[in-house]
């Protein structure tokens, strides 16, 4: 493989011939050799931005696409050498696995030897040697998305764009071809996009995430930069779960609710307002401990290795929270809490 590319989105915005505003001027750096993974809600604009990157899509005016530094807004996708995957295979399925390895490299009029040579190490990377003669409707979900992988990359693209590749197959499938996915990613080392609205394939896959709102930035960061310290309340609730408390800051570092009190170690006016954390920062506490909130047990989820709580503490929003399956409160108990006070946020909606 060539050495990797690095991607520049300038002032890049998208409005189609109806009038209709997908993508605000948007302005990303995709580094040589990462995983950028486009998050968001259907409709909020990343299918679109992968498309500018393809050359599928040309920006409005002012936007531009640099490729190593070089203006490509005007290139055919053929000339900018993308590889691109969607969620619907598109393969031909008038050939057979092979061909459609070695159908981009047929275009490149790659001499005979060199393409039987290239396609044998893509069956050989994808572990898909034994169908090499298959056709493609012989094929199961999970063996044509190799197929489509194995071919985009036949042609060694100088990077990789990955449209919700993962979203028509089953759900254990789907685990065991992201684990796949990671693993090629890292060693091939190639410049890939990757559109998800799957926050579990985002959080697993990308090296860094940007979470889209209606053709927006809400956050661009790594995954663990997204998960603990959100931008907003926005990307806050698109990514895990996310408990709420409304109540109010009082003087001396102090969060008061109905339900108790949470020491807030951030500086913060007095008034109304809403504090936020993670289940993960939340235990329960015995009697003689003291306790930040106090509530009842509505419903109790054994999930094996733990229990899933629902605790009412008078509020709109129960809180969400584990523990271990042998200790878990019975539905309707009372239970006492303690609140990690490094896991909670103060965010602007
Ligand atoms: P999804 O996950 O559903 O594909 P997305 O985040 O990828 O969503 P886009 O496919 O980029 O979103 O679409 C963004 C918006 O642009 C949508 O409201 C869509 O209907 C609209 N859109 C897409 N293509 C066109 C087009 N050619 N003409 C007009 N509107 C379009």
């Amino acid at each position: 493989m060539t050495a990797p590319l690095s991607i520049h989105l300038q002032a890049c915005a998208k409005t189609f011939a109806d009038g209709t505003r997908v993508l605000e001027p948007l302005d990303v750096q995709i580094k040589a050799g990462e995983t950028l993974v486009l998050l968001g809600p259907s409709g909020c604009g990343k299918t679109t931005t992968l498309r500018l990157i393809a050359g599928l899509e040309q920006p409005d005016a002012g936007g531009k696409v640099l490729f190593d530094g070089v203006d490509v807004t005007q290139q055919s996708i053929e000339a900018r050498n993308v590889g691109m995957v969607f969620q619907s295979y598109a393969l031909f399925p008038n050939m057979s696995v092979a061909e459609n390895i070695g159908y981009g490299l047929r275009i490149r009029k790659l001499p005979a030897a060199a393409q039987r040579e290239r396609v044998a190490e893509m069956l050989e990377m994808m572990r898909i040697a034994p169908l090499a003669d298959r056709s493609i409707d012989q094929l199961s979900g999970g063996q044509r998305q190799r197929v489509a992988l194995a071919r985009a990359l036949a042609v060694r693209p100088r990077a990789l764009l990955l449209d919700e590749p993962l979203t028509a197959l089953d759900a254990q499938l789907r685990d065991t071809l992201r684990v796949e996915i990671n693993q090629l990613l890292r060693r091939l080392a190639i410049t890939t996009i990757y559109v998800t609205h799957d926050q579990a394939e985002a959080m697993a896959l990308g090296d860094r995430i940007i979470v889209m709102s209606h053709g927006r930035v809400a956050q661009m960061g790594t995954p663990h930069e997204i998960y603990h310290q959100p931008a907003n309340r926005y990307v806050a609730g698109f990514i895990g779960t996310m408990n709420r408390v409304q109540g109010e800051y009082r003087d001396g570092g102090l969060f008061t609710c109905p339900a108790g009190r949470l020491r807030w170690p951030g500086a913060q006016a007095s008034g109304a307002g809403e504090l936020l954390f993670r289940p993960e920062d939340v235990s329960i506490v015995g009697e003689d401990e003291p306790a930040d909130l106090v509530g009842t047990v509505t419903a109790s989820l054994y999930l094996g290795d733990r229990t899933r709580l629902i605790v009412d503490l008078g509020q709109a929003q129960p809180l969400t929270m584990d523990c271990l399956a042998r200790s878990a409160p019975a539905v309707g108990q009372s239970v006492r809490l303690q609140v990690d006070p490094q896991g909670l946020l103060a965010l602007a909606a």
